[in-house]
C-alpha cells in the first residue's frame, strides 16, 4: 500500500519536539502540583509576551473560554450572572458547534450572520447592516476561521460606532495577526483553544481567555475557580474550568516552536495555491490576506464533485476533511433559540463545497509534491 498523507500527524510533532516537552513534563512529576501549579502562571506570562495582551487566563477548553467570556459581560455590563434571551451575540453559521452553542449557555440568543464567499469568514458588511437594524446585540464573536483572520480595522470602527464587545473566537487561529494586532487582542476578549488538533495544541483539552480589560479578566478568572476568590465563600455561578498543569507543561514547551511550525503551514499552503490557482473546478483560499496561520488549507470544490474528490484522495492515501457539513442554524440545538439567520446562501454553499487538505507542519517536500500531483491529477 502507499504512504499515507494524514491532514495531520500529531505522532510526528511529537517526536520532532519530543526532548522538550519530556523535560517539562517531568518537571510536573517531580513536584506534583497538579492544580495550578508553576506552569500555569508561567505559561500565563509567556503568552502575554507572545501575544502581547495585558490579561491571559488559563482555562479548561476553548468552549469554556468562550463561556467565560459571555459571562463576564452579563456580569460586568448588565449586572446579571446571564444574558436574558434578548440579549444578541451576533456570530458567522460557519463554524465549530462551540461557537454558537457558548452563547446558549451563557443566556443570550444567537444570531448568524451570513458569511463573505472569498474568506469563508463572517460578512462584516451584513453585520454592519444587521447592527443598524437591532439595538439588543451585546456582542460580536468573529470566528478566524481556518486561521484567516477578521478584518481588525473595520471590527474596531464597528465597535467605536455600534457600541458592542468583541469576543473573538481564537481556537483555530493562535499566531495570526490583523493590522499589526494579533487576533484574540482587537479588543474585549479572545478566546483560544489548546485542543491537540490545533496550532498550538495540547496531550488534552485546554483554553485561554486574553482580554485587555483588568476588570473583565478578574472575572473570568475567578468563575474558572469556582465563581469566587474564596472557593469556601463565592460570589458568582462558577465552574470548575482550570487549565491543567500537565497541559501547561506541554504548552510550555511546545510554545518555543509554534512560530516555526505556522511559517511551515504558509509555505505549504503557498506551494499548493501556486499549484491548483489555475485548475478548473476548484477554488483556493484567499491569501490577500497577510497574518493567515493555515490551521486549515480549505479549497471549496465546484460541480457537486466534493464526495468523489475526497474518494480519489482517499484512494491514494490522502487525507480530507470537511469542515463544516452543516452550517450552525440547521443544527437542532439551535431551532427556536436563535434569530431568523441574517443570510444563509453562502453559508450553506460553502458547506456543500469546502474541503481541507494535508496542512501537517512536518510534512516533506515529497509528500507536498504528492498531494499536488494527486490533486492536478483529478482536475486535469
Ligand atoms: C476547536 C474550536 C472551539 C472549541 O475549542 P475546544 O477547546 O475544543 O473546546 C471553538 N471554536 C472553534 C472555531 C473551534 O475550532
Amino acid at each position: 500500500m502507499e504512504k499515507q498523507i494524514p491532514i495531520l500527524d500529531l505522532v510526528r510533532q511529537y517526536t520532532w519536539m519530543k526532548d522538550a516537552i519530556d523535560r517539562s513534563i517531568a518537571e510536573c512529576l517531580k513536584h506534583q502540583t497538579w492544580i495550578l501549579g508553576p506552569e500555569v502562571g508561567l505559561l500565563e506570562k509567556k503568552l502575554s509576551t507572545f501575544l502581547d495582551s495585558p490579561y491571559c487566563i488559563g482555562c479548561s477548553s476553548g468552549t469554556e473560554a468562550l463561556v467565560l467570556a459571555l459571562r463576564a459581560i452579563a456580569i460586568e455590563d448588565l449586572d446579571q450572572e446571564f444574558f436574558e434571551v434578548t440579549d444578541e451575540v451576533v456570530t458567522t453559521p460557519l463554524t465549530f458547534t462551540a461557537t454558537g452553542d457558548s452563547i446558549l449557555r451563557a443566556g443570550a440568543t444567537p444570531v448568524f450572520v451570513d458569511i463573505d464567499p472569498r474568506t469563508q469568514n463572517i460578512n462584516l458588511e451584513q453585520v454592519e447592516r444587521y447592527l443598524e437594524l437591532s439595538s439588543n446585540v451585546r456582542a460580536v464573536m468573529p470566528v478566524h476561521l481556518y486561521g484567516h483572520p477578521v478584518d481588525a480595522g473595520t471590527l474596531l470602527r464597528m465597535k467605536e460606532k455600534y457600541g458592542f464587545r468583541i469576543i473573538e473566537d481564537v481556537a483555530q487561529a493562535f499566531g495570526a495577526s490583523s493590522n499589526g494586532k494579533m487576533c484574540g487582542t482587537y479588543a474585549d476578549f479572545g478566546a483560544f483553544s489548546f485542543f491537540p488538533s490545533k496550532n498550538l495544541g495540547g496531550f488534552g483539552d485546554g483554553g485561554l481567555v486574553t482580554s485587555n480589560d483588568e476588570s473583565l479578566a478578574e472575572l473570568c478568572r475567578i468563575l474558572t475557580k469556582h465563581g469566587g476568590k474564596d472557593k469556601y465563600n463565592v460570589d458568582h455561578i462558577g465552574y470548575n474550568a482550570r487549565i491543567d498543569t500537565l497541559q501547561a507543561a506541554v504548552l510550555l514547551a511546545k510554545l518555543e516552536y509554534i512560530t516555526d511550525l505556522n511559517n511551515r503551514r504558509r509555505k505549504i499552503a503557498a506551494a499548493y495555491t501556486s499549484a491548483f490557482k489555475t485548475l478548473a473546478g476548484i477554488t483556493v483560499p484567499d491569501h490577500m490576506t497577510p497574518g493567515h496561520v493555515f490551521h486549515q488549507y480549505t479549497v471549496r470544490i465546484h460541480g457537486g464533485e466534493r464526495n468523489d474528490f475526497m474518494n480519489f484522495l482517499k484512494d491514494r492515501g490522502i487525507g480530507s476533511m470537511i469542515y463544516y457539513p452543516v452550517p450552525l442554524p440547521r443544527m437542532n440545538v439551535f431551532e427556536g433559540r436563535c434569530k431568523e439567520p441574517f443570510g444563509t446562501l453562502e453559508a450553506s454553499n460553502a458547506c456543500s463545497e469546502v474541503l481541507s487538505l494535508p496542512i501537517e507542519p512536518l510534512l516533506t517536500d515529497e509528500e507536498i509534491a504528492r498531494v499536488i500531483e494527486v490533486v492536478k491529477e483529478y482536475f486535469f
